[in-house]
């Protein structure tokens, strides 16, 4: 069965419904999502910091029968059906498993990489904009992700700080 369909009445219904019954998709979206993990045995990995800072998480997997992968994840070597976190967002598994799955799922069904990862991130405003923990996590990653910047400008910048 195709993920974002659910029970509605003893009928599978498709995703997209009428604002009315908005809420009872908005419970369905993340545990359907979530059996993604199950159904394909992906391996999720907590990885150090310093080798995924410049991604904070990514994939390598087969999702409907195609090849779903990143330049991240080739780099480093990432292997087959596997999905790699930084330890540093251990906290936050929740959110960014379901971000990743979300994101390989619009790949699979012909988006680029980066509508996957805007449609991704939409899904989850969408089930989590007024959690606490999920706010949390967005503003810690974003301002990783200034740090991160920052460092690469400076190291491509040609100011060698360690010779
Ligand atoms: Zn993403």
């Amino acid at each position: 069965m195709a993920i974002l369909t659910f029970k509605w009445r003893g009928e599978y219904k498709p995703y997209k419904l009428g604002i009315y019954e908005m809420k009872f998709v908005k419970r369905g979206l993340f545990e359907e999502t979530m059996k993604i993990l199950a159904e394909h045995a992906y391996k999720i990995r907590f990885v150090p910091h310093e080798i995924i800072e410049d991604y904070n998480a990514t994939y390598n997997v087969v999702f409907g029968g195609k090849y779903i992968t990143t330049n991240a994840a080739k780099k480093l070597k990432v292997p087959l059906n596997e999905i790699w976190i930084s330890e540093m967002w251990r906290t936050y598994e929740k959110y960014i498993i379901f971000h990743e799955l979300r994101e390989i799922y619009y790949r699979a069904n012909g988006f680029s990489r980066d509508e996957a990862h805007e449609k991704a991130s939409q899904d989850g405003f969408y089930l989590w904009s007024k959690d606490v923990l999920f706010n949390k996590m967005i503003s810690e990653i974003e301002e990783m992700d200034r740090k991160t910047a920052r460092k690469r400008t400076k190291s491509q910048g040609g100011v060698k700080t360690n010779p």
